[in-house]
Order: C-alpha cells, then structure tokens, then sequence
C-alpha cells in the first residue's frame, strides 16, 4: 500500500505516458465551442429531433431523416461526454473539468428525455406499416435498429397504461437505493486484529485484501466481523431483497411475461436455455471444483477448510514484477496468435498514438477501464503499479479496446455498440494469450505454478462463483413467482445448500456464509451475474481453439468482433463459432479447468 504523499502529481508525469485526450478535442476551448452547437438554450434543446414526432409513420424517408438526425446527436453527445469524462477522471478534484463533466451529464440527461418519444412512435408502427417500412431502401441502414425496437411491441402497454408504469418507477426503485444506502453508508464493520494483535480498520475494500491475506488470524477476524454485521441486519435485508423480486415480479406480470427471468432476457434475445444450460452444465461438473478445494486445504496444510481460507494465497511469497514497458510489449507479442493486422493495430495504439494512462497521480480516478466513442480512440485508464495482476488488467482493458476499434471501424454508429452480454468475451480472451504466453515463456516451476494457480482461482471466482449467484437469483424469483414465503431464514437455507453443492465436502460449514447474499449487490441488477460466467465460458473455449493454430477459429472470432453490435449477442457468438444456448462451451471452459488442477497437481 502505497501513501499518498509517494504518487506523483500529474504534471510531474512524463507526457508519453499520459493518454492522448487531445487528439479528441486539442483543448477546453474547442470542446466548449462545440458544445455550444450541440443544443438550444430553450426548448426544445433538440430541435432538428423534435421536429419528427408524430411524423415517423409519414413514410421510410422520413423516418429515415429522422434516424439520422437522431443519431448524429447521440453520436456528438458520445464525444462531447467522452473528453469531459476522460479529463474528469485524470484529476478528479479539478474544477473546470469537474464543471465540464457536471454540464455535459446534465445536456445528456436532457437529451436522453427529449427523444424519449422516439422508440415508442416506432413501437406503435402497425404491424403492416412496419413490414413495408422495414424492406425500403432508405432504412436499410437502419435495419437491425428498427427490428430491435419493434420487437417489443407484443410488451408495450397502451399509452396510459405505461404512463402509470413510469410513474410507479421511482417507489419501486426504493428497495435497491435503501440496501445501497445501507450497505455503503450506514453499514460500519470496525475493526479486527491481525495475527500480530494489531487492530486494522474493516471496510468493503480492506475486507477484499483482508481475505487474500497470508495472516489466517486476520482473515477469520474479517470474515466473522463481517457476517455478524450482516446477521444484525438480516431481516432488513431479506426484506429488501424481496422487495427487488417482487419489483421483477411486477414489471415481468405489467409487460405480459411469462416470468422475471423472461423479461430480463427478451430485450436482448437471449434464449431462457442459455441461463439454464450454464446452471446444468456447471452442475454436472462441481466435481471438480470440489477436487480443487481438496487440493486447497491440503496445499495450505490446515486441519479444516474455512470460508475464509478460500482466498488466501497458495504461494504467498510470490509475485511477478514488471516494469510498464515490459507489460506493453508482453501484451502487444501475446495476441500474435490473432494475426498481423490486430497484432500491429494494438502495438500502434499503446506505443504511438498513446491510448493508455499508465500510472496513478494524485486524485486520478482509481482502478482501470476502457473507455471512448465512436470518433475516438478506444482509451485504457491504468494504475499500474508493477505487480502481476496490473499485467492481466492491462491485456484485458486491451481486449475491450480492441474490440470498440474493429467494431467502430467496421460498423455504423447505430450498430456498434456491443451488447454487454459479449463483452468480457473480447477482455478474457485476451487475459487468455497472455496467460498462455507467460506459461510458455517461464522456466520457473515456482513461477509456473504461480501462473496456474492464478488463471484457476480466475475461473472459479467467475466461472464457479457467478453461476451460483445466479442459482440463486433464479430459485427466489422462481418462489416469488409461485407465492412461496421469502423469508431471511429460507434464503439462508438454500444459500447453506448451495454452498455445500458448490463447495463440495473439503469445506467446512459455518453459519456465517449462509448470510452472504445479503451483502452481494449485484442480487439488485436483474439477471445480470450470469454473463460473467457465459462470457468467460466463451472467450475460454475460444482461445483454446485460436492458440492451437486453428485458423479458421481465428478468422470466426476476429469476425464476431469487427462485427460489433450489428446482431443480436447470440448470433454474434455464432459468427464466433460458439453456440451459448448449448452446454458445450461451459463444458469446455471447465475442461481447461480441469487441466489446470491436474497441472497444479503435477508441480506440488
Ligand atoms: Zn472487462
């Protein structure tokens, strides 16, 4: 842990290691004059949007004009938010971008509801117009966009009725606002000792390093302080959590869905056997999750297998270093296996046209991520700081801006966002070549061994771990659904079950785990859990192919990502060559799982 008084300020960092913000707007002045141009000072903001309602069943050129005008701001919109928020996060403390950021948040909040009349106008098309309207020529561009919008008309209500929808939006959204307020604010955890007697401050992020920590005295204090906090509060948080359910609930039987799960799914036309095959396929192969906890508690010699040991480092004396510039050229020579063009994009981005913030100064924003629209470059925020993990991200937020280059250059604005359901595919995958480069590279076992251990707690923190999340979104639904009682005490029983599904006989039951759904928020987004395990089940699966040699899985994946967000996420993947709704590549990434354990295995 690094204080603040050692990060560099800003403007002592050398300038080829800072992002390239001013290739998007050379400085505030222009980003100001153009901002200007974007919207009117009374209403309407958005005049040449607004002079289209009520007017886009007139004829496909008119609905295309209307398309175009709208799309042209959404798309002015993106850049503007784009630089405001890049510069914002560089030091977040500074004003003039802290205004500009305010501003342009503010305008996209205007448009957002100045054109919210758009989709519904397109919705009310009569069936017939639609079909007609949906082969003209003007609209071709436009196909997908039209077709992804009307496809919702079977659970759109009439006007009044989803007037009263939209206002009952706000009470409902009371349950996931309280547990947010509870659990980020008024929630406090104190202290614990360490196994030196010392006391730490326990919040949500020292819990995270306290549970991966070599100390076993400070990783059991963490994690009963923690749950007891949470088993204080357990009715209030039960309540809560089925008071989101029965938010679903309410919304899925209002649309006319057969079930929450459903109406999670439908927008994006994800087949319901996708959600189920992947419980089923997982299912099937807890097996071997339960041999890697064997191997667990043996590697780390300890009598009994607690919860709190499931992070603690196998090898804690370990580490891999790299400088910066060794982490850029490992990540530009491990995606060789995707080809020369790819290979040379990527290694022009990070070196030339400097797309990445390399290092922490004060007040930039923490952690790291892939940003940018459609007429930037794909921008990568880093804290790097050496260790092997930073490597990992690196490659990773290089996956994702890879994927927004190819799909950017290759698309239209209007079908290049890619769905989220596909992209940790892109970033996984890209984590893969990296892993697999190392691993050939190393002559270390101590470093081989470290290399697979940290690629098999990756898959069972995101393969394993998502997938029973998402068991149990789906059975308190399910009993939401059939008017079963929801009580704390139930969900702690089938929270208990599941454990011991998952976790297998290695590890020991407490009382404590059964509580830990009432601190997980992502229980609060609506079936979205899932697709960290979908995702990484398909980038695992793929890039085993691709490693290979196997040139046709190159050219299929390379495909999928030029291929950005111009189908839907499951036709996207079969340009991939990879078929979500069967369980096969769940299967397959357990496989590499599976390879993985036998390897560790061979090197203790
Ligand atoms: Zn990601």
């Amino acid at each position: 842990v690094t204080s603040l008084l050692d990060v560099k300020l800003r403007k002592d960092q050398p300038k080829n290691s800072l992002w390239n913000v001013e290739a998007l707007y050379p400085n505030l002045e222009s980003w100001q004059k153009e901002l200007a141009t974007f919207s009117a000072p009374s209403k309407p903001h958005f005049p040449q949007i607004a002079k289209f309602k009520g007017r886009l069943a007139e004829s496909p050129q008119v609905l295309r004009e209307a398309l175009d005008a709208l799309n042209e701001s959404a798309r002015q919109c993106d850049k503007l938010y784009t630089f405001a928020h890049l510069k914002h996060d560089e030091e977040t403390t500074d004003d003039t971008y802290k205004g500009a950021y305010q501003k342009i948040m503010s305008l996209a909040y205007l448009f957002g509801e100045e054109v919210s009349w758009f989709d519904p106008e397109i919705i009310s098309l009569d069936q017939k117009t639609f079909d007609l309207f949906i082969k003209a020529p003007e609209l071709e561009p436009y196909r997908f966009y039209l077709e992804k919008a009307y496809r919702q008309k079977p659970h759109t209500l009439s006007e009044d009725q989803e007037e009263l929808l939209a206002l009952s939006s706000q009470a409902l959204s009371t349950s996931s606002k309280a547990f947010s307020s509870l659990n980020n604010s008024d929630l406090e955890f104190g202290e614990v000792e360490n196994g030196k007697g010392e006391l730490q401050p326990l919040t949500h992020g020292s819990y995270g390093l306290f549970l991966r920590s070599p100390d076993r005295v400070l990783r059991r204090n963490a994690y009963e302080k923690m749950y007891t906090t949470f088993q204080g509060v357990e009715n209030t948080m039960g309540d809560l959590l089925y008071g989101q359910v029965q938010k679903h609930l309410f919304n899925s039987k209002a649309r006319k869905y057969s079930s929450p799960l459903e109406a999670a799914l439908f927008p994006k036309n994800i087949p319901l056997s996708v959600y189920h095959s992947l419980i089923q396929a997982v299912r099937a192969k807890l097996p071997s999750l339960h041999r890697y906890m064997e191997i667990r508690k043996k590697q780390l010699g300890v009598s009994e297998l607690h919860h709190y040991d499931l992070y603690a480092p196998l090898l804690p004396d370990m580490e891999i270093n790299m400088s910066y510039q060794e982490a850029e050229d490992v990540v530009i020579e491990s995606v060789a296996p995707l080809g020369k063009e790819y290979q040379s994009i990527l290694a022009k981005g990070m070196r030339e046209e400097r797309w990445v913030d390399q290092f922490e100064n004060k007040h930039k924003r923490s952690g790291a991520y892939s940003s940018g629209c459609y007429d930037s470059h794909p921008y990568i925020l880093m804290n790097y700081k050496g260790i092997l993990r930073d490597v990992f991200t690196l490659a990773h937020e290089a996956g994702h801006s890879m994927h927004s280059y190819l799909s950017h250059h290759n698309q239209s604005y209007q079908d290049s966002h890619y769905p989220i359901f596909v992209a940790e595919v892109a970033s996984t995958f890209n984590e893969e070549l990296l892993g697999h480069l190392l691993m050939e590279r190393t002559t270390d076992p101590k470093e081989r061994l470290f290399l697979v251990n940290e690629k098999i707690e990756d898959i069972r923190a995101t393969l394993f771990r998502q997938t029973m999340f998402a068991e149990f979104e789906l059975k308190i639904h399910e009993m939401c659904q059939q008017g079963e009682p929801l009580t704390p005490a139930r969900m702690k029983e089938i929270y208990k079950e599941l454990n011991r599904d998952y976790f297998g006989p290695a590890v020991c039951e407490d009382p404590f785990i059964e509580v830990e759904w009432a601190r997980i928020p992502h229980f609060y987004y609506n079936f979205y859990v899932y697709q960290y395990a979908t995702g990484i089940s398909a980038a695992l699966s793929l890039s085993k192919k691709v490693i290979s040699g196997d040139e046709k899985a190159r050219d299929d994946y390379l495909k999928f990502l030029k291929a950005g967000g111009s189908l839907f996420p499951i036709d996207l993947l079969k340009l991939a060559g990879i078929d979500m709704t069967s369980p096969q590549p769940v299967i397959e990434a357990i496989d590499v799982f599976d390879s993985l354990i036998q390897e560790f295995e061979n090197l203790t």
